[in-house]
């Protein structure tokens, strides 16, 4: 093995390096003499070729988490994917009701963005987790209403890495009338997704959190008459009409080879992820000033105890 050369890198949360693979992929589709083409130019061959590698990584980012190709909707990033989630799920469904129910650990997409609706008459819900990290489905049960359209909640939190049990949760939602988003952005190779056996019915996915391009990212939205959702961003009626704007194929294609890589990889990428696990577990056995006190009686936690423990016990 090689020595590290410094700094190392820890901070795989924020953001992952694009893999080599994804790079090369990507490399195919901007310049003059390669596949450059707009996708959406339905005129010429080269439009048609281009929309046939958006189609393909839309194909592959939806084998990805079990849905149908035509659910994924492209975007900007986990950050937009958020907003057109909950603003745009909220606006279009005011019938439905004006609550929504997510918690105070959300990502600042979803949080902020759930800011922005209570400015806009929205009436929002904000769940605290246990020191666990973790919203309890009976938690959501207790403040579901009559008028709560959408409950949004975290699948892997991306400070903790505590692991909320989303087919759980999303279940409590559908019992009261109300439609399940999920930013994934951190679960994607992490945990199983399976967006029909979980019954998610809006989940948001980010490219570079998963070795593929920052800069794009996908809506999943469920193919259902119940799930509507209004763009935010108005012109050419792209992505039917849910986002507008010409598709980037290079960040695209870059996010689709990412995701297939990811579903190859999945199991040996976990084994792996799993030794190191506990093999840093281990490693911290006996290291001063770490002690395996529970989480119920450490009074003022510092950062770092709760940080740790959260993490090792976040499997909910
Ligand atoms: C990184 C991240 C986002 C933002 O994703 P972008 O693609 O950078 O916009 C949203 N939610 C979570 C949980 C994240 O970790």
């Amino acid at each position: 093995m090689t020595t590290p050369t410094l700094p190392i890198y820890l901070d795989y949360a924020a953001t992952a390096p694009a893999d080599a693979r994804v790079v090369e992929v990507m490399q195919r589709y901007l310049t003059v003499d390669q596949l450059f083409a707009n996708p959406a130019s339905r005129s010429h061959m080269l439009g048609w070729q281009a929309e046939q590698v958006i189609e393909q990584a839309r194909r592959q980012v939806a084998d990805a988490i079990g849905a149908d190709p035509r659910e994924i909707v492209w975007t900007s990033g986990a950050t937009e994917a958020d907003n057109l989630a909950l603003i745009g799920f909220m606006r279009a469904n005011r019938e439905r009701g004006l609550h929504l129910v997510t918690s105070t650990i959300e990502h600042k997409a979803v949080v902020d963005t759930a800011h922005a609706l209570e400015q806009e008459g929205f009436e929002v819900t904000w769940l605290t987790p246990g020191r666990d990290g973790c919203i309890q489905p009976e938690q959501l049960r207790a403040v579901m209403r009559d008028d709560t359209a959408l409950v949004s909640l975290m699948a892997v939190n991306n400070e903790l890495g505590s692991i909320n049990d989303i087919a759980a949760l999303a279940a409590v939602a559908h019992e009261f009338g109300a439609a399940f988003h999920t930013d994934a952005a951190q679960a994607v190779g992490r945990i199983p997704l399976d967006v029909v056996a979980q019954q998610i019915d809006l989940m948001s996915l980010s490219g570079h959190k998963t070795y593929g391009p920052k800069g794009v990212g996908a809506l999943y939205v469920k193919r259902h008459p119940d799930i509507r959702v209004e763009a935010l961003i108005h012109g050419g009626g792209h992505e039917r009409g849910m986002r507008s704007g010409t598709l980037p194929t290079h960040q695209i294609a870059g996010m689709g080879e990412a995701f297939a890589l990811m579903q190859q990889q999945y199991d040996a990428d976990n084994a792996h992820i799993t030794h190191l696990q506990q093999r840093f577990l281990d490693g911290l056995e006996g290291v001063e000033g770490i002690l395996p006190i529970p989480l119920s009686t450490v009074l003022f936690p510092t950062f770092s105890t709760w940080r740790l423990k959260a993490w090792m016990e976040s499997r909910c």
